[in-house]
């Protein structure tokens, strides 16, 4: 889903849910999150979609989510969808250098190799990976020392609107747990250094998401810095996960012909809060 069908998709959620401009991206696109807020004494859980650009496949996913009601019936915690965290690349990848402000344009050619191709492009408008932004092991796993399509951390920890605007949102929501989708590969994440309390929780969680969505878990806690989980492991040292969706068949961006079956594994998602929200709370009272 490119940004204007965003926009027309907040617009119809505006009338069931608060939704909340978080902040504007490198190029002065709106965030928004949407949500479903039972009481203000509850915790939150906060899906993020679409920080990697080409990764747009998520903002559809989490969509039909709420298109369909499956949250519905959550009557104990609250919920928040950042349904596009990365408007910018997410344009890039759909309408290329078009979609770039004018004054910008120049610099975008010269990241992107002067190629017209961006469907492979992860970063923001500034060719910082959001990904790799986070304050969590800043900058330990650099791939690239310089603006790229994907892989380029920043010059420091949130340095990017995006970066600020996620961080500043999730510090003032009280998350519980937070989900983190990308594609592809069919694999859930949650490793990230946690001492071994947190981890005995995280892990069941993660289980449950894993036999739930018949996806793999993988730990790859040698190889991951800066990104949202990871940050929400070490400074929130709350469960989360980031949950790769589609096959590994699949040819990025993954088009949206492929959302059913993307979706079929993820129709338990309610009950997958649902246990990850009793066992947070079960190891929070002991
Ligand atoms: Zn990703």
């Amino acid at each position: 889903m490119n940004y204007d069908s965003l926009l027309k998709k907040i617009e119809i959620y505006k009338n069931k849910y608060n939704v909340k401009v978080i902040g504007n991206s490198f190029f002065g696109r709106k965030i928004f999150a949407v949500e479903r807020t039972i009481s203000s004494a509850f915790p939150t859980a906060i899906f993020l979609c679409s920080i990697h650009a080409r990764e747009h496949i998520t903002t559809d996913l989490v969509c039909k989510m709420l298109d369909d009601g499956l949250f519905d019936d959550i009557d104990n915690f609250n919920l928040s969808f950042i349904l596009m965290a990365n408007p910018d690349g997410v344009e890039l990848v759909f309408n290329g250098l078009n979609s770039v402000p004018k004054k910008f344009k120049k610099n975008i050619e010269k990241i992107n190799k002067n190629s017209s191709k961006f469907e492979f492009w992860k970063a923001n408008g500034r060719g910082v990976d959001l990904n790799n932004n986070f304050d969590a092991n800043f900058g330990t796993n650099i791939n690239s020392h310089y603006p790229a399509p994907s892989g380029y951390v920043g010059q420091f920890a949130e340095s990017e609107p995006e970066t600020r605007a996620i961080v500043k949102y999730t510090k003032g929501v009280n998350p519980f747990i937070t989900i983190s989708y990308h594609s592809k590969g069919e694999e859930i994440y949650y490793n990230f250094f946690q001492d071994k309390y947190q981890l005995v929780r995280d892990k069941k969680i993660a289980e449950y998401f894993a036999k739930s969505t018949g996806y793999i878990i993988k730990n790859p806690e040698k190889t991951s810095s800066g990104g949202f989980k990871d940050y929400c492991v070490q400074k929130l040292k709350i469960p989360a996960l980031t949950i790769e969706v589609g096959s590994d068949n699949l040819k990025h961006p993954i088009s949206e012909k492929y959302l059913d079956e993307i979706y079929a594994h993820h129709k338990t998602i309610a009950s997958c809060l649902r246990y990850a929200y009793n066992v947070f709370k079960d190891f929070e009272e002991k």
